[in-house]
């Protein structure tokens, strides 16, 4: 049958033996087909007797001996394109025991969580919603934690993070390099407000002076950025910005 082609053509593809097929079965049948020989995370999936993880230790105020958290991975598909690395299970181990029973019914479910498969990542900021009604405490770098939950869904992230299950949001370029000058400015107008008597202080804390509790260091005088919540915000002419995010609110 001949079609007459009334309108300019924009664009056209060559039709493959295949693709008929393709185009009929729609949406409906595509999974089907990669299942049947990509391993997909589902409650089925059986233990491998050995799995690689990682232990990550936390030290809060709230809590007198620290907790150690082991996330172990599962490697589906393992040397193949679609290998894929997930976590299986997660343990936490503590000297303290007051509130073993809820620490395993946690850890019970997150582990029940990762299991099903699907999109775990909702955890994180399940967790990280969770505010300790005494209040909270701040990390290493000034990153302010809700709870100690909180800081479990943080563990998590960086886990993710680590296993390529969770990708840090890029600032882009011009957002850095506004960042960076945002940053030397202040840091220059500091110095010219400690004033030269500030080179025979010695050991006076000055503003522009890193807080050496390591990670990313940002000036002492910095407040807590309500999107990124660490301690980075800087207030120059009536606007804030954080130094870590790039969010800027003004008046
Ligand atoms: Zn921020």
């Amino acid at each position: 049958m001949a079609i007459k082609i009334g309108k300019k053509i924009k664009g056209y593809s060559v039709n493959q033996p295949d693709d008929k097929n393709r185009h009929d079965s729609s949406v409906a049948v595509a999974p089907v087909v990669t299942t049947a020989e990509v391993i997909q995370m589902h409650e089925r999936v059986e233990r491998p007797e050995v799995l690689v993880g990682a232990t990550y230790k936390i030290k809060s105020p709230l809590f007198e001996h620290a907790l150690y958290v082991t996330i172990n991975d599962i490697v589906l598909n393992q040397g193949t394109e679609h290998e894929l690395r997930r976590p299986f299970e997660i343990f936490i181990n503590s000297k303290n025991m007051d509130h073993f029973q809820w620490i395993v019914a946690l850890t019970r479910i997150m582990s029940a969580v990762f299991r099903k498969g699907g999109d775990v990542t909702f955890l994180v900021e399940e967790l990280k919603a969770v505010f300790d009604p005494r209040g909270g405490y701040f990390k290493a770098g000034g990153v302010y934690m809700n709870s100690i939950v909180a800081e479990l869904g943080a563990v998590i992230e960086a886990h993710l993070r680590m296993i390529g299950m969770l990708h840090d949001p890029d600032l882009d370029p011009e957002q850095r390099q506004l960042i960076a000058e945002k940053r030397a400015a202040y840091e220059a107008r500091a110095k010219k407000t400690a004033g030269p008597s500030s080179k025979n202080s010695g050991a006076a804390p000055s503003d522009s002076a890193a807080d050496n509790t390591g990670g990313e260091s940002f000036p002492a005088s910095a407040t807590l950025c309500n999107k990124c919540n660490t301690k980075a915000s800087i207030l120059m002419d009536g606007c804030a910005t954080c130094l870590n995010c790039g969010y800027s609110k003004c008046g």
